[in-house]
């Protein structure tokens, strides 16, 4: 029984415990979290600044038109290559990424990559029921989990579960609460984000956040799981009325809260 499966495991987000980079830290170190970028530039560049500021050692922004981002390393051309350096601890994919033929052959390199996943927006329409072989984390809103995964009954909690079982993916199950649930079970709800979240390019921020924690290593579900806890207590630090870049400035602050 799906309930009984997920109640016996379900916990509230809480404060993750953060380290301190050690002294021997450098960059690489820290976490090369690649943005793919595409039609929209300024979502993808809301992902790495997020990115950058959740504490990656390293931000690379591959086929974007974005110029003024000097915390990221900006390549217009998008390179397959790029993706699969075994420094990338993350690939993010989806914010402003568009749904044309481009974006196509940029998931599918991003599939193929073989680093672990945040798959976003855009890329959730055209995921298309594949799967990979590594960790991959993907992060629908309630119309982006309905394209995904059809009509699954149930709540909140039952259907990112089922979902998650179905994919074999962590499903990060947005929304005024947030479920985060794993394939073996595992659900983390993040219920308090502040409503000022409903706002545009939150979304492209929680990808970048998530990217960031993926790529500093550890387990994928706590990655997902501690982002959304970090991006909820950005919101309730930069509110009332904060546009996305706002929330972003303020993860910093988040994080310090955490160590
Ligand atoms: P997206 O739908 O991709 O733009 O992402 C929006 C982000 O804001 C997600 O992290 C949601 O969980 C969050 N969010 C949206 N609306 C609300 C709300 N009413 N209350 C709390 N969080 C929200
Ligand atoms: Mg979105």
């Amino acid at each position: 029984d799906i309930r009984v499966a997920v109640e016996g495991s379900v916990r509230v987000a809480a404060a993750p415990r953060l380290t301190r980079p050690v002294p021997e830290a450098h960059k690489y170190s820290r976490g090369l979290v690649a943005v793919v970028g595409g039609a929209m530039p300024g979502a993808a560049a809301l992902t790495a600044t997020a990115a950058a500021r959740s504490g990656a050692g390293y931000v690379l922004l591959l086929g974007s038109a974005t110029d003024r981002l000097p915390h990221a390393i900006v390549r217009r051309r998008f390179s397959a290559e790029a993706l699969g350096d075994e420094r990338v601890g993350a690939v993010v994919i989806g914010p402003g990424l568009g749904r044309e033929d481009q974006a196509k052959g940029r998931l599918d390199a991003a599939l193929a990559c073989g680093r672990p996943l945040v798959i976003d927006g855009d890329a959730l329409h055209l995921l298309d029921g594949r799967k990979v072989d590594g960790p991959m984390i993907v992060t629908p809103h309630a119309g982006e989990f309905t394209a995904m995964f059809g009509e699954i009954g149930g709540s909140k909690i039952e259907q990112a579960h089922e979902a998650a079982r179905r994919s074999g993916a962590i499903v990060v199950f947005k929304g005024a609460d947030t479920v985060i649930a794993a394939p073996d079970g595992r659900v983390v709800v993040q219920p308090d984000g502040p409503a000022w979240l409903s706002t545009a390019g939150t979304g492209d921020v929680l990808a970048g956040v998530i990217g960031a924690r993926l790529a500093a290593g550890g387990d994928p579900f706590e990655a997902a799981a501690d982002g959304a806890w970090l991006h909820a207590e950005a919101a309730r630090l930069a509110g009332p009325a904060f546009m996305a870049d706002d929330l972003a400035a303020h993860l910093p602050v988040a994080i310090g809260r955490c160590l």
